[in-house]
C-alpha cells in the first residue's frame, strides 16, 4: 500500500469521527485513507460506482453529475457499465482514479466485502479507450545525485522498459522529452531541491521544469534504493540476475527502476505481469535533440501544437499502431550505429523494388491488430473476448504475409524479417475454432464461444434452447386448454415468465393459475409448470454463461503461453509497418537513399523540406499563385564550409532553407530515405536548432532570455560532430547588441583551429557577411530574388555570395502596406542610403488642445484590488 499521511482535505470527515457513519462507510474511509492525494475514489455501491466528499464535487464539476446526499455526505455516481468513459475523462484531467468493487454478491443486511482492486492513473492505465493507439505511453521514474541523472521508463501497456543513467542531464533530458513520459515518479522533496538549485546550473532548471510540465507523483526517497531497486526489478522480470540485460545489479539507474516497478504493482494492486527484459538506453549511442531542437524543428507537433505539420506526420505511412509507436520511438532517438541505419535502407530499398509485393504486404499489413497491448491487458488481468478476437485475426494474416516475404532473396533483409514471424499453427486453428465471428467487449455478455467447439457448453445451451421452445409453446397450449384466445405469455425482470389474461377473459382462468399482480387490464398468474421452466433456463444460462468462462481462460492460457513468441512477430510487424511504409513514402515523393559514412561532410543535392513540400502541394490545388517547392543544394564540411550564413530578405525562404537541411539529416539516421537527388551524411552526434526572441511565437515572454539560454547550450555542448541550425540569433534585442552577439557566436563557433561543428546560420544582419574575409571556413550565401519593375520575384534558390539588399520595402508592399506608408520609407532609405543622413522631417502639426490624463483610480477598484 502506499502510506502517505491520510491527507485531510475539506468536507472528508477524519478517521476519528468517522464512527458515527454506517458500517459501509467506514469501509470507504479504510480504503480512502490508504490511497494518495489527488486521487478520487470509485466505490462500487450494486449497479453504481459512487464517489463521496470533495471526491462528488470535484467529479460532478468535472463529468457534469449531479450531486446528491447520503447521510449528509454528498454524494455523485456514474453507471458502473458507462465507468471507463468516465475514468477516461478523469484521466485526461490530470487526476487519478481509485477503483474499490464488491468481492462477494450482496445479501440482505449483510456488509458486502470490497477491495480496492486497481488505481488507474495516465501512466499506467491499460484500458484501449484510455490509450492513445498511435503513442508510446511511459511512466517514468527520476533521480539525481552526484553522478548524474538516473532514469526508468516503463510503458506498461507494452511492457517496454529502460533504464539510462547519464553524468549529463543535457544527455538524457533530450530523449526523455522526446518520448512525452504521461507520468513522472521523483523522491518526495526532488522537486523542490532543484527549483532551489543555483541560477547558473540551468540543465537542473531544466529538468525541474520538464517534471512540473507533466503530471508528477513524489515517492518517499526509499522508494529509489538502488539495492532495492534491483531486487524489485528482478522479481517482477522473474530473473535472479540483470546479467542477461547486460546490467550490473548495482546499475545507478535501478533505484528509479525499482521506484516504476513498485508504483505500477501498486496501481494495478498485482505484479506487472507483462515485464520480460530490461534494456539500457545509451546516448552515446544515438543522435541528440534537445527539447527546443524538438520544437524549432516540428520534429513531433508543429508549432501549433498538432501532428499535421510535424516531421512526424509528413513521414508516417504506418497502418498499425504498434507501427506508429516504432516509428515515434525510432525519431526520438535516431542511432549512431551505421549497420543499423544500412539495414533499415536496404530493407526500404528491396521493398521499393517489388511494388506489387509491396501493396500486397500493406494491405495483409492492415489487418494486423495491436498485439503487444493486447498481450499487456491479457497478462494484466484486463480479459475481454475481443482481445482474443485481435489474436486470431492477426494470425490469420500471417500466412499470406510470410509467402510474400518469401519471395524475397534469402539473405536478404526481408527474409531475414519473415524468419522473426511465428504463425503458430495450432493456436490460431484454436482460436479459429473456438471463438464466434462477432465478439463482446464483455465477457458476461457470453455467445463468444463458437457452438461445436465444445460438446458441454453445446449441452447447456441445447438446454436453454430446449426449455426457450417449450415457452413457446406454453402460450399455444395454454390458449387451446383455457380457451382464452388473447391469453400471453411474457417476460419481466421483477417476476420472470409470466401468463397475462385481459379483464373480460377472468373467469376462463384455470384453478392450477396462482395469481401474482393486477394491472389495469387485467391479470398476471404463473404456474408451478412454468417456475419450473423458468429455474431451469436460468440455470442453464447461468451454466452455460460459468463454461464459456472457464474455455475463456483456457483459450487465454493457451496465448499467453506464446506470449513469446507472439511479442517477437509483433515486433517484427511493427518493424515492417515503418520500414514499407518508408518505402511508400519513399515512392509517393520521390525519395533517394542516402548514403552514411563517419566522414564529416553533409552533401546534398537538390535537397526539399520533407514537410512544406507536402504542404504546398496540398494547397496548390486551392490556393492560386502556389508554386511547387524549389529544390536546393547543401554541401557542409567540419574541415572546410564549416559555417553557411545565409542572407537574403524577409520570406525568401531563409528559415526553410537550413531547416530542410537539418531534417534531412535527421531522417538519414534513423534510416529513412530522404527528400533529395542525392545525399551524403557524415554522422552527425547532436542537432542544436535555435531561433531568435521574435520567431519563437510559442513561448512569447521573455524570448530573449529564453534565447540566449539556449544558446548557451548549444556552445557548451557542441561537437565537431555536430550539426548546428542557427536562425535569426540576436533578432530579440536592439540591433547593436543583437548583431554583436550573433557576431560573436559565429567567431565561437569557428574557433576551432582547423574544424568545428557544421552550421547553417541564417541572418538578416547584412553585416556579418564580411565575416568571410576574416574567417576562412565561413560561406556566405543568400537566397536570391529578382527585381522587377520595383517588384519582387522570390526565386527560392540558394545562391553563392551575399544578399546585397534586404529588400524590406518590397516585402512590405507585397504584405499590403499602404502606398504612402512604402513611398515615405523609399525617400528615407534613400537619404539613410545616402551620406546625408538628415531626413527631412514635415512641418510640425498642431498639438491637440485637450490634455488626456489617467485618471486615478477610485476606492471600489482598489478594494477589488
Ligand atoms: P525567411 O526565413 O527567409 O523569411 P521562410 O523560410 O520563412 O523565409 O519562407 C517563407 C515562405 O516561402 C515559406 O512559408 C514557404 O511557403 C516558402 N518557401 C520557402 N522555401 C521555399 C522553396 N524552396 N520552395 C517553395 N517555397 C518556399
Ligand atoms: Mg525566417
Amino acid at each position: 500500500m502506499y502510506f502517505k499521511a491520510f491527507e485531510v482535505s475539506i468536507g472528508t470527515p477524519m478517521p476519528s469521527d468517522a464512527e458515527k457513519f454506517t458500517p459501509m462507510m467506514q469501509q470507504y474511509f479504510a480504503v480512502k485513507g490508504g490511497l494518495p492525494r489527488d486521487t478520487l475514489l470509485l466505490f462500487r455501491l450494486g449497479d453504481f460506482y459512487e464517489m463521496f466528499f470533495e471526491d462528488a464535487v470535484v467529479a460532478s464539476r468535472l463529468l457534469g453529475l449531479t450531486l446528491t446526499k447520503r447521510q449528509e455526505a454528498p454524494m455523485a455516481g456514474i453507471p458502473y457499465h458507462a465507468a471507463d468513459t468516465y475514468v477516461s475523462k478523469i484521466l485526461a484531467a490530470g487526476k487519478k482514479v481509485a477503483i474499490c468493487d464488491q468481492q462477494e454478491a450482496a445479501r440482505p443486511g449483510k456488509l458486502v466485502r470490497r477491495e480496492l482492486t486497481r488505481i488507474l492513473t495516465p501512466g499506467t492505465t491499460l484500458a484501449a479507450n484510455q490509450l492513445d493507439a498511435q503513442r508510446n505511453h511511459y511512466l517514468a521514474a527520476l533521480a539525481l545525485d552526484r553522478q548524474g541523472l538516473h532514469a526508468a521508463w516503463l510503458d506498461l501497456s507494452t511492457g517496454e522498459f529502460r533504464v539510462a543513467t547519464d553524468a549529463h542531464i543535457e544527455n538524457l533530458l533530450p530523449v526523455l522529452t522526446a518520448l512525452a513520459p504521461r507520468e513522472l515518479l521523483v523522491g518526495e522533496g526532488e522537486l523542490a531541491r532543484w527549483q532551489a538549485a543555483p541560477h547558473d546550473q540551468i540543465a537542473v532548471h531544466a529538468l525541474h521544469q520538464f517534471c512540473t510540465a507533466r503530471l508528477c507523483t513524489e515517492l518517499p526517497a526509499f522508494h529509489f534504493d538502488t539495492a532495492t531497486g534491483a531486487r524489485t526489478v528482478m522479481d517482477a522480470l522473474g530473473v535472479l540476475n540483470l546479467q542477461g540485460f547486460g546490467l550490473a545489479s548495482d546499475h545507478p539507474a535501478l533505484g528509479s527502476a525499482g521506484a516504476v516497478v513498485y508504483y505500477a504493482t501498486e496501481n494495478l494492486c498485482a505484479k506487472p505481469e507483462n515485464l520480460r527484459s530490461l534494456q539500457e538506453y545509451r546516448s552515446a549511442r544515438t543522435l541528440l535533440l534537445d527539447p527546443a531542437t524538438l520544437r524549432n524543428l516540428e520534429i513531433f507537433q508543429s508549432i501549433r501544437g498538432g501532428r499535421d505539420g510535424s516531421l512526424l506526420g509528413a513521414i508516417d505511412r504506418t497502418v498499425t499502431a504498434a507501427g506508429a509507436r516504432l516509428l515515434e520511438r525510432w525519431l526520438a532517438a535516431p542511432t549512431l550505429e551505421l549497420a543499423e541505419i544500412r539495414r533499415r535502407q536496404a530493407t526500404v530499398e528491396e521493398l521499393l523494388a517489388q511494388p506489387p509485393r509491396l501493396a500486397a504486404l500493406r494491405a495483409a499489413l492492415t489487418e494486423v491488430r495491436d498485439i503487444p497491448r493486447i498481450l499487456g491487458r491479457l497478462q494484466n488481468r484486463l480479459r475481454n473476448p475481443r482481445e482474443l478476437g485481435g489474436v486470431k485475426d492477426t494470425l490469420a494474416q500471417l500466412p499470406a504475409l510470410r509467402a510474400e516475404l518469401a519471395a524475397f532473396a534469402t539473405g536478404s533483409q526481408l527474409a531475414t524479417l519473415s524468419a522473426q514471424l511465428q504463425e503458430l499453427p495450432p493456436l490460431r486453428d484454436l482460436l479459429t475454432r473456438a471463438l464466434a465471428d462477432e465478439l463482446p467487449a464483455d465477457l458476461n455478455d457470453g455467445n463468444f464461444i463458437r457452438g461445436g467447439h465444445d460438446a458441454e457448453l453445446d449441452r447447456l445451451r441445447g438446454l436453454t434452447t430446449g426449455n426457450k421452445t417449450w415457452l413457446s409453446d406454453l402460450e399455444r397450449t395454454e390458449q387451446e386448454r383455457t380457451g382464452i384466445k388473447s391469453l400471453k405469455v411474457r417476460f419481466n425482470s421483477v417476476f420472470g415468465y409470466y401468463i397475462e389474461v385481459t379483464k373480460a377473459n377472468l373467469h376462463l382462468v384455470p384453478a392450477d393459475y396462482i395469481r401474482k399482480q393486477t394491472t389495469v387490464n387485467g391479470e398476471r398468474y404463473i404456474t408451478e409448470g412454468l417456475k419450473q421452466k423458468e429455474k431451469e433456463i436460468f440455470h442453464a444460462e447461468e451454466n452455460a454463461l460459468g463454461r464459456e468462462k472457464e474455455l475463456f481462460a483456457q483459450l487465454v492460457a493457451a496465448v499467453l503461453d506464446e506470449s513469446l513468441a507472439l511479442a517477437r512477430t509483433a515486433a517484427a510487424l511493427a518493424e515492417l509497418d515503418v520500414l514499407s511504409g518508408w518505402a511508400v513514402l519513399a515512392r509517393e515523393w520521390d525519395y533517394c537513399r542516402p548514403e552514411l559514412d563517419e566522414s564529416d561532410v553533409l552533401e546534398i543535392a537538390e535537397g526539399r523540406h520533407p514537410v512544406v513540400e507536402q504542404m504546398l502541394k496540398s494547397e496548390r490545388n486551392g490556393l492560386a499563385g502556389m508554386q511547387s517547392f524549389v529544390p536546393n543544394d547543401a554541401l557542409l564540411a567540419s574541415d572546410d564550409a564549416q559555417i553557411l550564413l545565409i542572407t537574403g530578405p524577409n520570406m525568401a525562404g531563409k528559415s526553410t532553407y537550413i531547416r530542410q537541411v537539418a531534417l534531412i539529416a535527421l531522417l538519414a539516421q534513423i534510416g529513412c530515405w530522404v527528400p533529395a537527388k542525392r545525399c551524403r551524411v557524415g554522422l552527425v552526434d547532436r542537432i542544436f536548432s535555435r531561433v531568435g526572441a521574435s520567431d519563437d511565437l510559442a513561448r512569447g515572454n521573455s524570448t530573449f532570455m529564453v534565447e540566449m539560454n539556449e544558446t548557451a547550450n548549444i556552445l557548451n555542448n557542441t561537437t565537431d560532430r555536430s550539426l548546428i541550425i542557427l536562425d535569426e540569433i540576436g533578432r530579440g534585442t536592439s540591433t547593436y547588441d543583437g548583431l554583436s552577439i550573433a557576431w560573436a557566436v559565429v567567431e565561437h563557433l569557428h574557433r576551432g583551429e582547423t574544424r568545428g561543428p557544421r552550421t547553417l546560420f541564417a541572418t538578416h544582419y547584412q553585416e556579418l557577411t564580411q565575416l568571410e574575409q576574416h574567417l576562412p571556413r565561413l560561406r556566405n550565401f543568400s537566397v536570391a530574388v529578382k527585381e522587377w519593375n520595383d517588384d519582387i520575384v522570390f526565386l527560392r534558390r540558394v545562391v553563392p555570395g551575399a544578399a546585397d539588399r534586404s529588400y524590406g520595402i518590397q516585402v512590405a508592399r507585397l504584405a499590403g502596406l499602404p502606398i504612402g506608408v512604402i513611398d515615405r520609407a523609399k525617400t528615407i532609405l534613400a537619404k539613410l542610403e545616402s551620406d546625408d543622413t538628415t531626413v527631412e522631417l514635415p512641418a510640425p502639426q498642431a498639438k491637440p488642445k485637450k490634455k488626456l490624463t489617467v485618471k486615478p483610480a477610485d476606492d471600489t477598484q482598489m478594494n477589488l484590488l
